[in-house]
């Protein structure tokens, strides 16, 4: 009987599964391994969101294996080699994976296992284009996304979905195998319960990304290109979170669009910027935690601890960012409009270093993703590729009367500020008194006083920005 194991990571589904299609083409029986081992991400090990989020996935990826699924505490390597010594594999396929550590890893695995006589084989399930198969003309990385998705785009996004396996069932070997623990013992849900508001919000499932998928279709894709900028309206797909893991492959997503409108094509560009964060940090595997742009390096940041953690708590005073912190910390997900402009405020108006906000992003965000955060911090910065000009300051007050203009997003997620009519719910501090006090506000003690001035810190801003540059010219 020839078995082959089949190392599922950051693709916890069995349809549309490249690696396991493989195996079950070319052995009579599959093994289905997880294999936990943050130690392997070194820096950047799952963050606690991302882990409630985990669990639930491979409960899920268990299910959808008949139970089949053995799952083993890391590091990587022991683990796989005990499981083809005690179930008699001669081989393990997986997909890629293509954060610097994890490439580490695997290209490690990779040897030492065909070392040992065993045959490695892997497979593309994560991306529509993988980083090494894409150059500029002079052929070296793109930096920047327009030409980067213009090129893809001539290429011709692939969108084939791979053929259901009608013999996969009956096919899982069910060895019983030295090591094994329950999902449960992995410890990645909180000890402390504080994910009500995440679990009331997502199905974390195969099942829940497929039919978050046709619900966006059915109601949501055709408005995407006009709608994908209004928090309040929440157009946008929220598939974030099944894409990282692999519970959907972006072919299978592209491939569901069902036509080229402008809502599609929107939608689609959005895809591609997952593929151009992908690219970078392939490209540029630093990029994690330093600038890309190396003037940043230098850059004056401020080291301000408890704005920091006004920033992280909602309590900055500023109803917008405060929103969008409040939506992430309650809900593990924030709308990408909002992302841009609390990464700005701190970024620029409380000149705190974007890696601050990374970390925060990374343990909070259920979509946590080393790639587009590291990229998206970056664009808010100034310092990454194709980045947002460090001069360019997002004035969270117009941001929110124009992206948020009737005040619900604000109303929804700050509602002590609800009773302000809307012409001043983006900026309560400027409100007449008895306005405030009408809508039962006291600034500083029911909703906190701005922790900046948003003119000044903007200037203030500009200043270390012109005091950098001046110093690169030296
Ligand atoms: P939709 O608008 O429906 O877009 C569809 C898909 O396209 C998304 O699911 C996502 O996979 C991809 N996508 C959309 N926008 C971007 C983008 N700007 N960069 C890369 N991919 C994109 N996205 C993450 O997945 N993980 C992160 O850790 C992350 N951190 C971010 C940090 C900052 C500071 C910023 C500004 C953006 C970050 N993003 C991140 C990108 C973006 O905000 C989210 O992908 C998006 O909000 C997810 O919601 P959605 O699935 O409804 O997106």
């Amino acid at each position: 009987m020839s078995i082959a194991i089949v190392w599922f990571r950051r693709d916890l589904r069995t349809e549309n599964n490249p690696a396991l299609m493989a195996a079950l083409d070319a052995y009579e029986q599959v093994l289905p391994v997880y294999v936990h081992d943050p130690a392997a991400d070194g820096d950047w090990s799952g963050g606690a969101a991302s882990n409630w989020w985990l669990h639930h996935a491979l409960v899920d990826l268990a299910q959808q294996l008949d139970q089949r699924l053995v799952v083993l505490q890391g590091p990587a390597l022991a683990g796989l080699r005990r499981l083809v010594k005690e179930s008699g594999a001669d081989a393990v396929f997986w997909n890629r994976l293509y954060e610097p550590a994890a490439i580490e890893r695997d290209t490690g695995i990779k040897q030492a296992l065909r070392e040992d006589g065993v045959r490695v084989e892997s497979h593309n399930a994560n991306l529509m284009f993988e980083p090494w198969t894409v150059a500029n003309r002079q052929g070296l990385p793109f930096r920047v996304f327009t030409p980067f998705w213009k090129h893809l785009s001539a290429l011709g996004l692939p969108t084939t979905r791979l053929p259901a396996h009608t013999s996969a069932a009956g096919r899982l070997a069910a060895p019983s195998v030295s090591g094994q623990v329950p999902v449960e013992a992995l410890g990645l849900l909180p000890r402390i319960s504080w994910d009500q508001g995440i679990a009331a919000t997502w199905v974390p499932t195969r099942a829940g990304g497929l039919g978050r998928l046709d619900e966006f279709l059915a109601t949501d894709l055709a408005h995407y290109d006009t709608g994908r900028d209004l928090p309040a309206r929440d157009q946008v797909s929220r598939l974030s979170p099944y894409l990282h893991f692999g519970q959907l492959s972006p072919v299978e997503v592209a491939a569901a669009i069902p036509s080229s409108s402008p809502g599609a094509q929107a939608f689609l560009r959005e895809l591609g910027w997952r593929e151009f964060a992908a690219y970078q940090l392939y490209h540029f595997p630093h990029t994690t935690d330093a600038p890309l742009d190396k003037r940043f390096e230098r850059f004056p940041w401020r080291d301000a601890p408890e704005d920091l953690a006004a920033w992280q708590q909602g309590r900055t005073g500023i109803p917008m960012v405060d929103a969008g912190m409040r939506q992430l910390w309650a809900s593990g997900w924030m709308h990408n409009r909002v992302r841009m402009i609390v990464a700005s405020f701190l970024v620029k108006n409380l000149l705190l270093p974007w890696q601050e906000g990374a970390r925060w992003f990374w343990d909070t965000l259920v979509d946590a993703d080393l790639a587009s955060n590291s990229l998206g911090w970056q664009w808010t910065a100034g310092s990454g590729a194709d980045a947002a000009p460090y001069f360019r300051v997002f004035n969270p007050v117009l941001q929110g009367q124009k992206f948020d203009a009737n005040g619900d997003y604000v109303r929804h997620w700050v509602p002590e500020l609800g009773g302000l009519p809307d012409k001043w719910i983006h900026r309560p501090w400027e409100a007449p008194a008895d306005l405030l006090t009408d809508a039962g506000v006291r600034l500083g003690h029911d909703y906190p006083a701005p922790l900046v001035d948003l003119k000044l810190s903007r200037q203030r801003a500009l200043q270390a920005w012109d005091q950098l540059k001046a110093g690169s010219r030296d």
